[in-house]
């Protein structure tokens, strides 16, 4: 039987007219949440991220700026542009596209955000209140899976989860969002052994490689949880995930299509922190 299709296209257009109201009343007391979004180089995937971020932000009355620097850009320049952001009182949320060129250390750039406006959550204040169970901002893509799930009705508690990759954007904070909500939760990498076996263990199995249509059908538990995070342009001009669809879905439960799964989702969710920067930063005393 065919999989349920966990739509995160609808449920991610649903989250952003959730937050209309929020918004219009912060822009009634004139402080409209302000998105900054530097862009350094050329990577032409990048530079469609950042489009699709704007354009969904504006859609969702949230003000839209886009930074762009060159491709040999010295960090410097960067550290510089990210100063001047934390300072200006109508830019909420700050983010900084990754990758980063070569010559930019992407940990001093990150840690240079002030974390009251580190919407994407890869600050390490953020990412150690995420360790201890107090969130401040959760980065797009993890919280964005863990919506999802919600709601579809997928029982997290006491499931086995198998995460595929260990990245501190995806994989890291995905398993401690499914550990807090009382899942049993492998973390895999390039290095694991028996990886097919470990995935068929999963109820909720997730794919974050980069490794396009990594995951066959032969690696998964019938009636799973499908969660694909990849994205990658085939061949033919098609964007395909780290998951075989067609015959994935197959065998599992439920999946997530790439287009229209989890990346709408992790658009929304910056979306939500940053109008959730503005509300806490519209609660302060001005300075
Ligand atoms: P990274 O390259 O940072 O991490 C990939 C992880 O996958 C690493 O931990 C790596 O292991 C592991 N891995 C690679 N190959 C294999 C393999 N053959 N078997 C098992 N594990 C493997 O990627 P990201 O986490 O940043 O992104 C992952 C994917 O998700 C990409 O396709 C990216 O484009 C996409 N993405 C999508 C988003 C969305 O909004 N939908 C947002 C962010 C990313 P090791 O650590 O050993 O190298």
């Amino acid at each position: 039987m065919a999989a349920k299709i966990l739509d995160g296209k609808s449920l991610a257009a649903e989250v952003r007219g959730s937050l209309k109201s929020a918004v219009a009343s912060l822009a009634d007391r004139g402080a409209r949440p302000g998105l900054a979004a530097i862009l350094v180089g050329e990577d032409p995937a990048s530079r469609i991220y950042v489009r699709n971020k704007a354009r969904a932000c504006e859609e969702a009355g949230v003000r839209s700026e886009i930074h762009e620097l060159p491709q040999g850009a010295p960090e410097r320049s960067l550290l510089e542009r990210i100063a001047a952001l934390n300072a200006d009182r109508a830019v909420h949320g700050i983010l900084v596209q990754l990758p980063l060129p070569r010559q930019i250390d992407a940990q001093r750039v990150l840690a240079a955000v002030s974390p009251a406006k580190d919407v994407d959550g890869f600050h390490a204040q953020n990412l150690g209140a995420l360790l201890q169970g107090s969130p401040g901002f959760v980065p797009g893509t993890p919280a964005g899976v863990m919506r999802l799930l919600d709601h579809a009705g997928v029982r997290v508690a006491g499931a086995r989860a198998v995460i595929l990759g260990r990245s501190t954007i995806v994989g890291k904070p995905l398993a401690l969002l499914l550990l807090q909500n009382d899942a049993t939760v492998t973390i895999c990498h390039s290095r694991t052994r028996e990886l097919a076996s470990l995935a068929r263990e999963a109820d909720i199995l997730v794919a974050a490689t980069g490794r396009p249509k990594l995951v066959t059908a032969n690696m998964v538990k019938p009636g799973a949880c499908v969660v694909d995070i990849g994205i990658h342009r085939a061949p033919d001009g098609r964007i395909v995930g780290d998951v075989d669809f067609g015959p994935v879905s197959e065998v599992a439960g439920s999946i997530t299509p790439v287009p229209g799964g989890v990346g709408p989702m992790t658009i929304a969710m910056l979306i939500a922190n940053t109008v959730r920067a503005a509300e806490l930063s519209n609660a302060q005393p001005a300075a």
